[in-house]
């Protein structure tokens, strides 16, 4: 499964600047989910969102691609 983990910058809780962004890319058949994590390494200060293909609350106007926490994009394509 790709996986990118990039390092975002101060933590909302703590403070440090140990914030990861990590994005993961699950695909099947014709099931596809990009998950969406924000961490801290050092207060363990976390926060998650996927989108799912086969969700209907996914609005056309939302980019799974797009972090939801600090909007950097990625490509799966290139992970
Ligand atoms: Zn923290
Ligand atoms: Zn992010």
């Amino acid at each position: 499964m790709p996986r990118q983990r990039v390092t975002v910058g101060a933590c909302p809780k703590c403070g440090a600047d140990e914030l990861v962004c990590s994005y993961n890319y699950f695909s099947s058949d014709d099931l596809t989910i990009d998950s969406w994590e924000h961490k801290c390494a050092d207060c363990g200060f976390r926060e998650t969102v996927a989108y799912r293909s086969d969700d209907d609350d996914v609005g056309d106007d939302v980019d799974p691609r797009c972090c939801p926490f600090c909007q950097r994009r990625v490509d799966p394509e290139n992970l």
